[in-house]
Parts: C-alpha cells; structure tokens; sequence
C-alpha cells in the first residue's frame, strides 16, 4: 500500500519543536522483509530516497482524522517520537491508507490478501524538469542526456566545438542559449524544433563555418516560431538572405561581427521590432528596410559612408519567372526543394527588394540615398548623426518617381 502525498515531519522531542517543511514524500506499509513479516511505515523523499523506517506495532499513539475529508492527517509515532503531517491530494485514497494502517494496527492485516509489499525503497515519481543550465563542464548530461521535457536549455561558456545532436530530440525547447563556445555551424534539423522561439548563438564562430551553415534557416517550423534570434559576436562576413523566411522575427541582434551589408529581406520581416548591426563594417543599410517600424535601432559603429554613385541600372522586361517569384514572395507563400525544382528556391531565395517591398530580381535601379533612421524606429542609436546612407533598390519608374522625386 503506498500513498503519494506531502508529509511534514515534527520532532517533539526537540524543545521548540523543530519542523522541516512538507515535502512531496512516498508512505508505503509493508514488511520489514520475506522473513520478517513485522509491519513498517517507510517515508521517502527526493532528498531521502532510502527513506525512514518507522515500526507500527505498539508503536502508533495516535492518528488525527479530524480534517481528513481535506486530505489532512497525522500520524502521531511513539519512537522516534515524530509527528508526521500528510497532506494528500485524494482524500479517498488517503482514506484508505489510513483504513489498511489500521488493519495493520490491530493485526487484522492479511498479508496474503492485501499485497503488502517487502520495504525495499523505490524510485519516486521524477518532478518535471523544464530548465537545465549547464555552465561547467562537470554539469554536462554526458551519459544521460538531457531531460526530455526541457523547455529552456543554456549551455554557456564551454568551449563546446560543435552543437549537441542530443538537443534536437528536445520536443519542448522553447529557449535555446548556447552563447560563449566555439561552435561553428548549426545542423539544419534545428530548423525542424516546433516550440523554438529563442535563439541565442551569440560569441561563437558560426563566420568560420562552411558556407551552407544556413540550411536551419531554411525550415518551416522555425520561420513560423521564432522570435528572437542573436547571432552578434561571431565574426560573420555575410548573413543569407534566408533571415528574410523568419516570419514572425521580433529582435534580431547581428551586433559585432564583420558584416559590410545586410541581406535586402530584412526589410520585410513583417514583425521586427528590435534591430541591433552595431559594431560591424556596414557601409549603407538596405533600402527595402524604410518599410519596418521599429521600436529600436543599433547602428553605431559602423562605416556609414555616403557614396552619391548610382551603382546600377539596369532597364528590362521582366521575365514570367520573375512575376511569378515575386507573387510568391508577396504572399509568402512556403516553398522548399521538395515543391519546385531547387534552381527555383535559390531563385527565390536570392531576391532582393525594394523600398516598397516587392521583391527585385533584374535591378532596375539602384542608388545610395540617405534617409533619417528616426524615419523608421522610435529608438535610434548611433555614433553621431542620424541620417545614414541606403542603398535602394528601385521596381518600376513607379517606385523611382514616388521614393526619389529629387531625380527629376
Ligand atoms: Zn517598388
């Protein structure tokens, strides 16, 4: 007979009556073992997992039923003299308890027809564990792997080479840390983790790492769910256009590393809110990003130098392929290799855009415009001035006329 329950033990023959806090416990009666068949309580805890062994014979004072319909009880014991408080969730099955304690009491207890077990402690019921942080290298699950129920994961600080394959069996990550290693690129099955909203990769050198490090971009389940995305300190020369599928980002920090541009489909991330490229060696921002309304905006330490070139300008007729992309791109509509053929995914996923939005393959036009980021986000942050050079990317003589009047 075992009974899960908190029970809280009282020593009365401590002056001033010491307590210890209740605590989620085991009770079982059972036999001391095979050959003894004398009657005992067992009381086990998660700190106490071989438990404490109190005899029942002659040795029960009292038991105070007084609020047991509340699924309160407690036990009063002769030797040790404690008091056992047991609070239980089901007062029925306590009922019961209590009913076989007291079967047990008058000797009325019929070991062959109640299964009264031998005492050998048991595993208790594991609490549900949904935070692990690990930041020594003694604290890591080597063996055991991390719970499966985890729902933030940090693995800070240690050195770690590569990313732990472990983590991608991990249903419930909502929040994944892995700051401060030396990783250098990501598995794309960490695109596939349906629940992840966080991702902080910051200070390692995923910029080392071969270039198609960006293929967990690329998956659905993270461009629906992902929030936050920190990628700063990690010596990256080019970010993928592929940041541009993170449909519901809300901060994105690109903050120190070695980026001289920015993708162009940063500027249709429809729900950026928070957007950090300080300390990097940006020379103009993307034009397609005067569509975001921000709450902030980091761009100090950067280049930010105006060139009054127009660098491009190519007049043409727009190819099928290309209304057709940019219908795809305007609806955000899902694509992968496993739909269109991959020529067409690349296609895709090197667009560029606009000002107003619509994605550009053949440039019409392209020129370095300063515009005031105050224009853009309600925090502004930068070495000095305000009004920092766009290279823009224009559509249509629509586009040209309505964002550059001053070209007539
Ligand atoms: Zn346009």
């Amino acid at each position: 007979m075992k009974l899960n329950c908190n029970v809280e033990v009282i020593n009365r023959s401590i002056q001033n009556v010491s307590r210890r806090k209740a605590q989620k416990s085991c009770l079982a009666i059972g036999k001391q073992s095979v050959k003894n068949p004398e009657l005992y309580l067992l009381l086990q805890t998660t700190q106490n997992k071989q438990g404490t062994k109190y005899k029942i014979d002659d040795n029960i004072q009292q038991v105070f039923t007084k609020f047991i319909d509340q699924g309160k009880t407690t036990i009063r014991l002769n030797e040790p003299p404690h008091d056992l408080i047991i609070q239980s969730q089901d007062p029925i099955q306590l009922k019961s308890f209590l009913h076989v304690l007291k079967l047990g009491v008058g000797k009325k207890l019929d070991v062959s027809v109640l299964s009264v077990s031998n005492l050998t402690p048991k595993t208790l019921p594991q609490t549900r564990k949904t935070k692990v942080v690990i930041k020594t290298k003694s604290d890591y699950p080597v063996l055991e792997g991390f719970p499966r129920t985890t729902e933030e994961l940090t693995i800070s600080g240690l050195e770690r080479k590569s990313f732990d394959r472990g983590i991608l069996r991990l249903q419930s990550l909502r929040i994944l840390n892995l700051s401060n290693n030396y990783i250098k690129s990501l598995p794309k099955e960490l695109g596939n983790l349906s629940h992840l909203n966080e991702l902080n990769v910051s200070k390692n050198l995923l910029g080392l790492g071969e270039v198609n490090k960006w293929t967990w971009l690329n998956q659905k389940n993270l461009s629906k769910n992902l929030r936050l995305l920190d990628l700063s300190g990690n010596q990256l020369q080019n970010l993928p256009n592929q940041i541009g599928k993170l449909l519901n980002l809300f901060t994105l920090n690109i903050s120190d590393n070695k980026l001289k541009n920015l993708p162009l489909s940063i500027g249709v991330l429809p729900t950026l809110k928070y957007l950090d490229v300080s300390r990097n060696e940006i020379v103009a921002l993307p034009g397609s990003i005067r569509g975001l309304r921000l709450e902030s905006i980091n761009v100090s330490d950067n280049l930010l130098m105006l060139d009054n070139q127009t660098m491009t300008s190519i007049i043409g007729v727009s190819s099928l392929t290309e209304f057709a992309a940019q219908v795809v791109l305007k609806h955000r509509m899902s694509y992968d290799a496993s739909t269109i053929p991959f020529t067409l995914v690349n296609y895709l996923d090197n667009a560029s855009f606009c000002v107003c939005g619509t994605a550009v393959f053949n440039i019409f036009y392209r020129k370095i415009v300063t515009m005031d980021l105050k224009r853009i986000a309600n925090i502004v942050t930068s070495s000095g001035v305000t009004v920092v050079p766009f290279d823009c990317n224009f559509c249509s003589m629509k586009c040209i006329k309505q964002y550059l009047p001053e070209f007539y």
